[in-house]
């Protein structure tokens, strides 16, 4: 079993708030996705610990289940005119990109908890030369 080197939680929701997991005070991003090399508070190497597409992965889960799918059952959404697909769109990739950075901050926030590093990746076997 994974042994959790930060309290969990409290790493997930610091990220999740675009904080450094460590401190919770410094920002975690200098840009929209963008994660600070450092964190200007606590001096954390923040860029250490590796997102790649899990953040993607669990937004589109997200929004597919909690959002897409519930679209299906209000009939005025399937039954409108093909000129309010615009308007679902836009609302959908607004919420999309609302969702994300957050779920990005929460996903570094677990890597910073679990003491998941970029350095691991080299220790997984299916990466292995033959
Ligand atoms: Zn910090």
């Amino acid at each position: 079993m994974q042994e959790v080197a930060h309290p969990l939680a409290l790493s997930v929701w610091r990220g999740a708030k675009g904080r450094c997991p460590a401190c919770g005070r410094g920002p975690l991003f200098w840009k929209y996705l963008k994660v600070n090399g450092r964190c200007e508070r606590c001096d954390e190497d923040l860029s250490r610990y590796p997102a790649d597409d899990g953040p993607a992965y669990v937004t589109i889960l997200l929004t597919g289940h909690l959002i897409i799918v519930p679209l299906l059952f209000i009939p005025w959404v399937w039954q409108s005119p093909a000129r309010s697909l615009p308007l679902v769109m836009s609302g959908l990739a607004a919420s999309t990109l609302t969702v994300l950075p957050r779920i990005k901050g929460a996903w570094i926030g677990l890597m910073y908890a679990l003491a998941v590093k970029s350095t691991d990746g080299r220790l997984h076997t299916a990466d292995a030369a033959d």
